[in-house]
């Protein structure tokens, strides 16, 4: 087992297991990253084991010349508060600041200079009026697609997101059926469910889609505000997670596959690694599904084939560096255009001159798979319409980041697939994005599911739960 740097002097796990009870998490995401350290912090001896070099699984940094480049832009709400909890657990918090109050800038290609940019911001007013006025002044809608999105959001609010019946229908025509017109699809309901869902309303699930929606825009008034780490995501769910799993006692194995799980002979887990076998009294499974069907003991879930029905969805990141400073804001929404949302990433990725923007293109279907060259003419002349600008810059850098599986396809009846926490096999428990935590496939899922699994584990090792361990509300 390859512990990197700073584990050189951690026990063996091979030989007699020392007293206590001894948890194997598998998957160094933040799902696992979760669950081992809220099992540590109850007092569990955890072994941590991630087939990468790296902690951080889908959010992570690697480098390129001089330049930190995540592998994705990430963003999180202040709904999020399983995500906050982790980013305060691992002392990142004052990293990835939330904004004061929402506020995005959308731009419409198609609109004459001078008339593109909309904004979707919060008044200090209670819901749902504290967008009331940012979306009557809304220039990217109608006057009377405005006034039917009042009325849908109302709806929106009504749906009772415990009907299981919510999971079977589709967003997009529960839209049109509440008068909301393509348009106001597009340049609203698309613009934050394609980015929060990775996937179109057409191809969303209602209840996860009313969810979303429910939770970020029509709960509290600053539940939508927006938060983004300000320094690369490896120093947040790798650095700082591994500093804190360290100081919790966890033992942490980076390059370290798991090529099985299986039942013990006197009761208990045994987890292989090339070239060692651990045991265990609790193992969490936090690795993607198809690797958690691979890895899942017979009989540990009545229908191991379900796991298999979940699709995935990829997301494209398009990175640019130009050679001059072409965008004064943060970031951007796009309209009318590929393009989706557009980052400033200058600061967070160390660039001395010029600036660097990542554009996250999520349901990237159609891009995924194509060459960097056709993608560099499909997304410099559309920055060109865009950010006026760029057509005076010159290109320093253009390359792309492809994550293929990026989350799971939030299809109308995938809840009926997402397993929970627990497995019908004493002392294994399932831990993901993916798992069934009512959330779409986002960092926020992924905490959640790691404190729900480390929950579920601690009730079984008869540990009690830490005081400070976030509370999901279901088992508040
Ligand atoms: C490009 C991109 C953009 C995104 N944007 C956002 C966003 O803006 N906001 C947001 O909230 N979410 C976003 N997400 C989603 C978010 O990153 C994921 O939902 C979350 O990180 C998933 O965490 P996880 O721990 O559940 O799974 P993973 O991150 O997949 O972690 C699983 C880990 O298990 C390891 N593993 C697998 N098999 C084994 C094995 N046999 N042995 C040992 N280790 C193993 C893997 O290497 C991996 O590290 C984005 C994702 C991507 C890819």
């Amino acid at each position: 087992m390859s512990h990197g740097t700073r584990d050189e002097g951690a026990p063996r796990t091979d030989g007699p297991v020392p007293p206590g009870r001894h948890a194997v998490v598998v998957g160094g995401g933040l799902a696992g990253t979760t669950a081992a350290l809220a099992l540590a912090d109850a007092g569990v001896r955890v072994t941590l084991l991630e087939g990468r070099p790296r902690l951080g699984g889908l959010a992570f940094s690697f480098r390129r010349g001089d330049l930190t480049v995540d592998n994705g832009q990430h963003v999180y709400l202040r709904c999020c508060t399983a995500y906050r909890w982790f980013l305060d657990r691992i002392g990142g918090a004052d990293l990835a600041p939330l904004q004061d109050r929402l506020d995005v800038p959308v731009v419409d290609a198609r609109r004459p200079e001078g008339r593109r940019l909309g904004r979707l911001r919060r008044d200090p007013l209670p819901v749902p009026l504290h967008l009331g006025r940012s979306l009557a002044a809304y220039p990217h809608l109608s006057l009377a697609d405005r006034a039917k999105v009042g009325r849908a959001a109302l709806a929106l609010k009504g749906l009772d997101l415990d009907d299981p019946a919510l999971d079977e229908r589709d967003f997009g025509s529960w839209l049109a059926a509440h008068g909301q017109s393509p348009r106001a699809v597009e340049a609203l309901w698309d613009l934050v469910g394609v980015a929060t869902l990775n996937a179109v309303a057409g191809d969303s699930s209602l209840a996860l889609a009313a969810m979303v929606f429910k939770t970020g825009l029509l709960s509290d008034p600053g539940a939508a505000d927006i938060g983004w780490a300000r320094v690369p995501l490896g120093d947040l769910h790798d650095r700082l997670a591994r500093e804190a799993l360290d100081a919790a006692g966890v033992r942490t194995g980076t390059r370290t596959r798991v090529t099985s799980v299986r039942a013990g002979d006197g009761g208990g887990w045994t987890v292989d690694v090339p070239g060692e076998t651990l045991r265990a009294d609790a193992v969490v499974l936090a690795v993607p599904q198809r690797e958690a069907y691979d890895l899942l003991p017979a009989g540990a879930l009545d229908d191991p084939e379900r796991l298999l029905g979940i699709g995935t969805a990829p997301i494209l990141n398009v990175h640019v560096v130009y050679d001059r400073t072409v965008l004064t804001r943060p970031f951007f929404a796009a309209l009318g255009t590929p393009v989706q949302w557009v980052f400033d990433r200058t600061d967070a990725s160390g660039l001395r001159h010029g600036q660097y923007l990542a554009l996250s293109q999520s349901v990237a279907h159609d891009d995924i798979d194509a060459p960097v060259a056709a993608l560099r003419e499909r997304y410099l002349p559309e920055l060109e319409r865009l950010l006026p600008r760029t057509r005076d810059a010159e290109v320093l850098d253009f390359f792309v980041t492809r994550e293929r599986t990026a989350t799971f396809a939030p299809a109308p009846g995938v809840g009926r697939l997402r397993p929970g926490a627990r497995t019908k096999a004493p002392g294994l428990y399932l831990a993901g994005a993916w798992t069934a935590t009512g959330w779409p496939a986002t960092m926020e899922s992924a905490v959640r599911s790691g404190v729900g699994a480390a929950d579920a584990a601690l009730g079984a090792l008869g540990r009690p739960r830490p005081r400070h361990l976030f509370a999901l509300e279901e088992a508040a």
